[in-house]
């Protein structure tokens, strides 16, 4: 039986999951791409999804130790966009026709960060008539934020568990940041009636295939509604910087696990959102499209001032820092028609999986 067709009945398991993510061979490989497409094309259709990606601020009080702005890096320049630039990018996003906008920042807790928030929500809801879709990726906050956000006009979230094994979790992390505080932040946020996203860094040194077959399975498990997960690429400034010595050496394999990944969650996850994310394209130009070519379906363009977006560097070699957004979107949409796939111009492209999953729990 091809994949395809276990993916249909829903009968993808471990074992696949593991020969999926170990293979090497060209032409299997080809193949299991195009199963993950027909499954893609079958559940969410041939279309690609657009969200306008808007960086707000990279001030983090976190420490993660692959980022490129965590708390520890004293010489990157600190930016917070004031409300009025933040809602500028999202009604450019709405303008450019692209149907969503997805705030994101580093990770900030307090009662001021929380109204700056939720102010920019009700200005962008004002200004573009409810029209423009949001997905905020904004880190742990209370239930009460996460309320007051979802009720000021956001319905989607992404917060990255980065690995489902506590242990290489603890290995990216101090130990302030603990695994089971994120794994309640992923609860509150569906129990705030959010569509729900997480993801994990792929290719880090110490993670086994069982790891990552894991984190799919974790995902499956938690039922989530969206993806967004990409490679991992050292940044200079980390304590993880020579994580990967070789790494130059190492950028395609690095993809190819990416690109892997997306297919395996297209086959296990059928009709979640997955995100062909930005580490993807700074790994190769093509980058984005394999994933696309895989299985994602949602694309961020980035509509960051470029002023900010430079300071805006999570990891080495982020594309497009010094691009303007029109020839970003240009570029994208060039790029996006040469692999025959077509753009939800407009369209909030929620997740179908998030519909599916109330309409099943509405049955109960
Ligand atoms: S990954 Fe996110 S939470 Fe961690 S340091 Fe970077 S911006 Fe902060």
């Amino acid at each position: 039986v091809d994949l395809y067709e276990k993916s249909l009945v829903d009968r993808i398991s471990h074992k696949d999951l593991i020969s999926i993510l170990s293979c090497q061979d060209e032409v299997k490989l080809d193949s299991i791409f195009k199963n993950a497409y027909q499954v893609k094309s079958h559940f969410v259709g041939r279309k690609v999804f657009l969200r306008g990606l808007v960086e707000c601020s990279n001030i983090c009080a976190l420490d993660c130790y692959y980022c490129g702005i965590r708390k520890s890096i004293k010489s990157v320049p600190r930016y917070r966009m004031s409300s009025k630039e933040v809602v500028q990018g999202a009604v450019e996003s709405w303008k450019n026709n692209y149907g969503s906008v997805v705030i994101q920042g580093g990770e900030i807790s307090s009662p001021e960060f929380s109204d700056y928030i939720e102010n920019i929500l009700k200005e962008i809801r004002q200004v573009t008539g409810g029209e423009l879709g949001i997905t905020l990726s904004l880190g742990e906050q209370s239930e009460e934020t996460y309320a007051r956000w979802r009720e000021a006009g956001a319905h989607r979230y992404l917060l990255r568990i980065e690995s489902s094994n506590p242990e290489l979790f603890a290995s990216l992390h101090p130990p302030k940041q603990q695994f089971d505080t994120r794994l309640e932040a992923l609860a509150l946020l569906k129990k705030t009636g959010y569509q729900v996203g997480t993801g994990v860094l792929i290719g880090v040194p110490g993670q086994t295939v069982e790891d990552l077959a894991g984190d799919l399975e974790f995902f499956r498990e938690i039922d989530v509604d969206m993806i967004g997960m990409g490679p991992f690429i050292p940044h200079a400034l980390t304590p993880m910087k020579d994580a990967i010595p070789d790494f130059e050496q190492r950028k395609e394999e690095q993809l190819l696990l990416g690109v892997k990944m997306i297919a395996a969650a297209r086959l296990l996850l059928r009709d979640v959102n997955i995100a062909s994310t930005t580490a993807l394209e700074t790994l190769s130009s093509d980058g984005r499209n394999r994933g696309l070519l895989a299985g994602a379906n949602v694309v961020m363009p980035n509509v960051t001032d470029p002023g900010y977006k430079v300071s805006y560097t999570l990891y080495d070699g982020k594309p497009g820092t010094g691009q303007t957004s029109d020839e970003g979107r240009i570029n994208l949409e060039k790029s996006i028609a040469s692999i025959g796939e077509s753009i939800g111009y407009g369209e909030w492209g929620d997740s179908r999986h998030y519909f599916n999953r109330i309409s099943a729990a509405d049955n109960c």
